[in-house]
């Protein structure tokens, strides 16, 4: 049996936590991969993990990409992870989050958390209640809300740059098919809809998929069918591994940008990616909006002060000429996006390991 310390996804943690409150039914695996640029942050992610072990692996990977999402944002924070077990539909409590509060709380201020998959801000407000280290909320000076909107922002003005790149095009009449239309899907789907983007939408909640389609005009796919469906763009938003070996000989898109994690099911299948001549955004890089948004807070926090709306604009700018940078230094050298990525934020964390 393979141990933590051998998974390849350890890849020297800093930290790896896991705490349970009986009493609240709460089991969750706090993940600190890198500390180097900044205490850790990260968003908390509720999901009906099958086994613990996979609840640590998901930890393990998603806390990583933070490592390097964080250090392509060039932002002052390092990277971490939270998971809960546990269905959010059905198992969410206060006690549950206040339980989670403490469990942050016992890491020291190595972690800070956010809003992911399955926690909203209100969850997030009762965490609050025993801890500090929380972000992604409203209603105080330093407040920066759901980070969503802005991951949002950063994938919409990612993909159309990826379009330009790869066709020549604007946004209008291209189509777009997005998977998971939960916050950051949902909202990606208006602003592409707004920029005259056609879409074809699926999720595995009906009521997302019938929210978005009214608003949007989309048209609703299965999950099973969107990998078959003719689009420009296929926009990963749901949960890690969309690009593997069984569905990237079935997409027809010649860009793969969205706002999820870990889209890529291994590194091998970017090179897969980048041989057939399909786009690839790099997801950390793409993705990052929402962690510039919450390190706002956490530097307002940390200072006192108000959240900076300008400096979030920037680093958002900056993530976006990043993303470029990488897009056009792979058609240059002929290498797949993802590993000149991995080598520029593998090569940030290792100086400020030595810095
Ligand atoms: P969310 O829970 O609001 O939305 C995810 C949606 O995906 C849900 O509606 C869910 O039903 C759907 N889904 C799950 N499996 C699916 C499948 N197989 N096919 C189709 N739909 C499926 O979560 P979110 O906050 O929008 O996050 C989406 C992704 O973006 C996650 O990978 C998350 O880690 C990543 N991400 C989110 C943020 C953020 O600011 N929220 C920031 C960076 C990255």
């Amino acid at each position: 049996m393979s141990t933590l310390f051998d998974s390849p996804s350890f890849d020297d943690h800093e930290g790896v936590h896991a705490f349970s409150d009986p009493a609240s039914g709460l089991r969750t695996i706090i993940a600190v991969h890198s500390t180097a640029r900044g205490p850790a942050a990260g968003g908390c992610r509720m999901w009906p993990y099958p086994s613990a072990e996979a609840a640590q692996e998901d930890a393990l990977k998603l806390s990583r990409a933070m490592s390097y999402k964080n250090a392509m944002a060039d932002i002052p924070v390092g990277g971490g992870k939270a998971v809960i077990i546990g269905d959010s539909r059905t198992q969410k409590t206060k006690a549950l989050f206040e339980a989670f509060g403490r469990a942050v709380e016992a890491v020291g201020g190595r972690y800070w958390t956010a809003e992911d998959v399955g926690v909203s801000p209100t969850d997030l407000a009762h965490a609050r209640t025993q801890t500090r280290y929380v972000v992604g909320l409203e209603g105080h000076q330093g407040a920066s809300g759901d980070p969503s909107p802005v991951t949002a922002e950063g994938v919409f003005r990612g993909i159309a740059l990826c379009v330009r790149r790869a066709l020549n095009r604007d946004l209008a009449g291209v189509t777009v098919a997005i998977q998971g239309v939960g916050q950051v899907g949902g909202y990606l789907a208006d602003k592409l809809h707004a920029a005259g983007a056609k879409l074809v939408i699926c999720d595995v909640h009906g009521d997302a998929v019938a929210a978005v389609a009214a608003r949007t005009g989309a048209r609703v796919a299965t999950p099973d069918a969107i990998f078959d469906v003719d689009a420009d763009v296929f926009a990963p938003c749901a949960m890690g591994g969309a690009v593997n070996a069984l569905t990237l000989p079935r997409l027809r898109a010649k860009v793969i940008a969205g706002g999820a994690n870990n889209q890529l099911a291994g590194p091998d299948v970017g090179r897969a990616v980048f041989e057939r001549g399909i786009v690839y955004a790099p997801d950390y890089v793409i993705n990052g909006g929402g962690i510039i948004n919450a390190a706002a807070e956490i530097l307002a926090v940390e200072a006192g002060r108000a959240y900076d709306a300008d400096w979030v604009e920037r680093k958002v700018e900056g993530m976006i000429r990043t993303l470029d940078e990488i897009l056009g230094g792979s058609a240059i050298e002929g290498r797949p996006t993802n590993e000149i990525s991995d080598e520029i934020a593998r090569g940030r964390i290792a100086a400020a390991k030595t810095a």
